[in-house]
């Protein structure tokens, strides 16, 4: 099975999915990592300075990487929901966001694009629409093992088959921080 574990830049999701591995054994794949290593990308983008994913090259690796077992593998990248069918998607308030990324080297054209991401709730929206089931995690006043914990519950009702109260306890849409940048 295979579990998105999307989110704007600094909502966590590479912290978070290191502590479910430690915590559940679950696999991990550091999505950004590896379509470094593996070159699955098809240029750079030099404004965003970032690497620009070829997502044909990168779902068929996951695939092959995926489909020969039955473990419970955890995708951790913003690029997640369009690979897997099934996707927690890791929110964080713009203010909290803002303080996560002031300690990356990244530009203040970079941090703004992503605060306003994460207010216009950009990835949660693209989830939405390319998956079957969409779990939403407001990462903002709670702890990595908070966030790990909440996670572990979503699997473990999956893997159970009863989902349900776990669908109703982290359906998106009830944040909304339209009006907290700029
Ligand atoms: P992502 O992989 O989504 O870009 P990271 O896991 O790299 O995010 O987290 C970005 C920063 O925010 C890190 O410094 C991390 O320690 C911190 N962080 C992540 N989740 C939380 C949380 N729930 N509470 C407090 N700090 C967090
Ligand atoms: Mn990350």
């Amino acid at each position: 099975m295979l579990i998105g574990l999307t989110g704007t830049p600094g909502t966590g999701k590479t912290s978070t999915s290191e502590l479910v591995k430690a915590r559940f054994g679950y696999r991990v794949i550091h999505l950004n990592k590896l379509i470094k290593e593996k070159h699955l990308y098809s240029g750079v983008d030099e404004v965003r300075d970032t690497l620009v994913a070829d997502m044909d090259k990168v779902s068929a690796y996951v695939s092959e990487l995926v489909n020969d077992s039955d473990k419970i593998t955890v995708l951790d990248s913003h690029l997640s929901h369009y690979i897997a069918d099934i996707v927690i998607v890791l929110r964080a308030s713009p203010d909290i966001l803002r303080e996560r990324l002031s300690h990356r080297d990244y530009s203040q054209a970079k941090i703004s694009e992503n605060l306003e991401a994460e207010a216009l709730d950009v990835i949660l929206v693209e989830s939405v629409e390319w998956c079957e089931k969409v779990f939403e995690i407001n990462t903002t006043d709670v702890t990595v093992e908070e966030v790990a914990t909440n996670i572990g519950e979503i699997i473990s009702a999956l893997l159970c088959e009863d989902d349900g109260a776990v669908i109703r306890k982290y359906k998106p849409g009830s944040l909304d921080w339209s009006e907290d940048v700029f």
